[in-house]
């Protein structure tokens, strides 16, 4: 199948690690080119490096937190001068949010989350949306969370920041369908990144158990039996922002083998 995704400029945000990343090299493969960003250079460049040399794509790569808007606006900037002012794709990824339940989390971390995970969406959109415009062609997708269909316990700021953001993207989509630019979500459920560990850790402490028995009780929970390798994810987003998505708009899509029990 032609994904008809060859010379596509495509922002993939939060994009040096895990399922940005993956997100990034497969729009890669498919001959998009990119532009990434992430908090730190190193990791970020080693990232572009390796995209750049297994796949030969153009991936213009800068610094950037995604919890600050006037990073965001910057970046954006510097994006459309590298590309001569085309911006097809937005994925838009952060960080995920703090964790804790809405007894442990503070106003402060309540604050990081809205920043982190809600404002970047809002922001990534605003500045990309007028470069779609001009070219009456444009997809939005954003990483949220199994959390948008079924609170995750123990993690009181996702279960409240991703719903926010399925009303934002509802809300996106309708304004924008007469432009031709789609706004869709993903949904992951359980893959094996950085962000994954770095939760059965703080799930750990604060049940006193060992991260090997949570992720035993967690993995039975996934009606396939096991974690999702983060490709597997990056290919429904790979779909979204190609032309076979063509009538799929305002939709949070689940990539979860089955996790949600939602109908
Ligand atoms: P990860 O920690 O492996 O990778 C996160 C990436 O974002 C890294 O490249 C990191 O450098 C970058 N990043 C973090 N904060 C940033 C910031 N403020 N500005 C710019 N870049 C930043 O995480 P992941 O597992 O790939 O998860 C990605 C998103 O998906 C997160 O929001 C996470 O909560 C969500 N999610 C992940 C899973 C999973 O199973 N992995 C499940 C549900 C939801």
């Amino acid at each position: 199948m032609d994904l008809g995704l060859l010379d596509r400029v495509a922002i993939v945000s939060a994009s040096s690690e895990g399922l940005g990343r993956a997100a990034a090299l497969d729009l890669a493969r498919e001959g998009a080119r990119l532009a990434l960003c992430a908090r730190t250079d190193k990791t970020l460049q080693t990232a572009a490096q390796e995209i750049r040399q297994q796949t030969g794509a153009d991936v213009f790569a800068r610094t950037c937190d995604v919890s600050d808007p006037d990073q965001i606006d910057g970046f954006v900037a510097k994006v459309a001068e590298h590309y001569d002012e085309r911006i097809d794709i937005l994925v838009n990824n952060a960080g995920g949010p703090p964790p804790g339940t809405i007894a442990e989390v503070g106003l402060r971390e309540w604050r990081i989350a809205f920043d982190r995970t809600f404002a970047s969406v809002v922001r990534f959109c605003q500045q990309v949306v007028p470069y779609m415009q001009r070219r009456k062609w444009g997809r939005i997708i954003t990483i949220t969370s199994s959390s948008t269909r079924q609170p995750i316990d123990g993690l009181a700021t996702s279960n409240a920041m991703r719903p926010a953001i399925v009303g934002f993207a509802k809300t996106l989509s309708r304004e924008l369908a007469p432009h031709n630019i789609l706004v869709n979500n993903v949904a992951p459920g359980m893959f094996r990144t950085a962000r994954h560990e770095e939760l059965l850790e703080s799930m750990a402490t604060s049940q006193n158990r060992s991260p090997e028995e949570i992720l035993q009780e967690r993995v039975a929970q996934v009606p396939l039996g096991r974690m999702g390798d983060p490709d597997e994810h990056a290919h429904m987003i790979t779909f979204l922002a190609s032309e076979r998505a063509s009538y799929i708009t305002g939709q949070t899509i689940a990539v979860d083998g089955g996790l949600v029990r939602g109908l």
